[in-house]
């Protein structure tokens, strides 16, 4: 999750700040960025030129970061004037602020002038980029501050992957490692993401493995994404002990039962081999005492999967508290006497630069991405 911004969301047309953004006309056409070599192959013959540009094309989108199809210097300047108006799809950075460990986050508008967030992580080995899946988020989780700012619409497959070529390039350096855990449910959007999943891995090169999808649960779809054979992790946002618990934080836990999410979990284990990784937010007083970690425990004996406790980050709009590091410590040695695999990260104290706040949740997909 990633709080939701407080930059205008839909600015009027008339704003100098995004006169480039394009016509709804131009909106309608699905651009370049997210097609693979063979599509793009496909494209470049029906507009008229030999096959081999295909290739040459994918390397100037996803390696040289081209925002027109004017700057592919190899291509003929007669075929770069009749094409250049045709959208590549890459977003301006509207906004961008540095924590000081080095985490940047990003608000990024697209292609109708809407802001999103993205944020990237940087540590000794990785860079993780944590994604948006949506704008907003109709889910409505009570402790998530996304949840709180209502939905807009889904993201595109190339507005996806336009946030990690953007951070990349940022960064100057490789991503190494993504979290879809910016704003939005992955899985109410579940073929956007495939495809941005393929597109991270095929044509920028990031390993499968090296991919996790946070999801809330949304019937059916965890099969779905299971059916797809990939390697990503699947990380289920589940965060209560028990059905009655799950549904006062969660309003659509109500028409999915603890019990269903969890054999569509075991389904997705059976079918891709992967284990599955439980995300719990840790809420003072709420689920975070030794009856909830025993119930927990009892839940995920012998399954495939790994528990990563996440201490809540207090949002503005309701007051839940974060637990003591010590009610911490005794919820994750009790997991552990359980023989459960569990780890916990703790972000930097609860900074109130608002910055910080907003990226603490980006702490959370890092622990995520380092434990899968
Ligand atoms: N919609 C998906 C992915 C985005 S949320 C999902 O819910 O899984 C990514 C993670 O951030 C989830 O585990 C979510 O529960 C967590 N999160 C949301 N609000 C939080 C908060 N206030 N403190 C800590 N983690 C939070
Ligand atoms: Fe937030 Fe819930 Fe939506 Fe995830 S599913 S982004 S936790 S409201």
């Amino acid at each position: 999750m990633l709080a939701a911004t407080t930059e205008p969301q839909l600015e009027s047309k008339s704003d100098n700040a995004r006169s480039d953004d394009d016509s709804p006309q131009e909106i309608a056409v699905v651009p370049l960025l997210g097609r693979s070599i063979e599509a793009l192959t496909e494209w470049v013959i029906q507009h008229g030129q030999p096959a081999y540009r295909g290739k040459q094309l994918h390397q100037w989108i996803y390696q040289k970061g081209i925002r027109s199809l004017d700057e592919v210097t190899v291509f003929s300047k007669k075929w770069r004037a009749e094409v250049s108006g045709f959208p590549v799809g890459r977003s301006h950075i509207h906004h961008r602020s540095e924590s000081p460990d080095g985490t940047i986050k990003y608000l990024l508008r697209l292609r109708d002038g809407l802001i999103i967030e993205a944020v990237g992580i940087p540590s000794d080995k990785r860079l993780t980029v944590c994604v948006s899946s949506q704008i907003g988020c109709p889910m409505g989780c009570d402790f998530c501050a996304t949840g709180k700012g209502g939905f807009t619409r889904n993201l595109e497959t190339y507005e996806i992957v336009d946030q990690v070529l953007t951070v990349q390039e940022d960064f100057q350096r490789r991503v190494s490692n993504i979290v879809f855990m910016g704003m939005g449910e992955p899985l109410l959007n579940t073929e956007a993401v495939i495809g941005a999943v393929r597109s991270l891995n095929q044509d920028i090169g990031i390993g499968q493995r090296m991919m996790t999808v946070s999801t809330v649960g949304i019937p059916g779809h965890i099969r779905r994404l299971a059916e797809q054979q990939m390697q990503i992790t699947l990380a289920v946002s589940l965060h209560a002990s028990n059905q009655a618990l799950r549904t006062r934080l969660i309003p659509s836990a109500k028409q999915y039962p603890l019990s269903a999410l969890l054999d569509e979990c075991r389904d997705y284990v059976k079918m891709t081999g992967r284990r599955v990784t439980f995300e719990y937010i840790l809420l003072a007083d709420l689920n975070d005492r030794s009856e909830h970690a025993a119930e927990l425990a009892s839940e995920l004996r012998g399954f495939q999967s790994h528990v990563n406790l996440i201490p809540y980050n207090p949002i503005s709009e309701v007051d839940y508290q974060r637990p003591s590091r010590a009610r911490v410590e005794g919820f994750t040695q009790q997991l552990k006497d359980k023989g459960i695999a569990v780890s916990v990260r703790y972000s930097r104290g609860l900074e109130k630069d608002a910055a910080c706040g907003q990226l603490r949740a980006s702490k959370a997909a890092e622990t995520i991405s380092t434990a899968s």
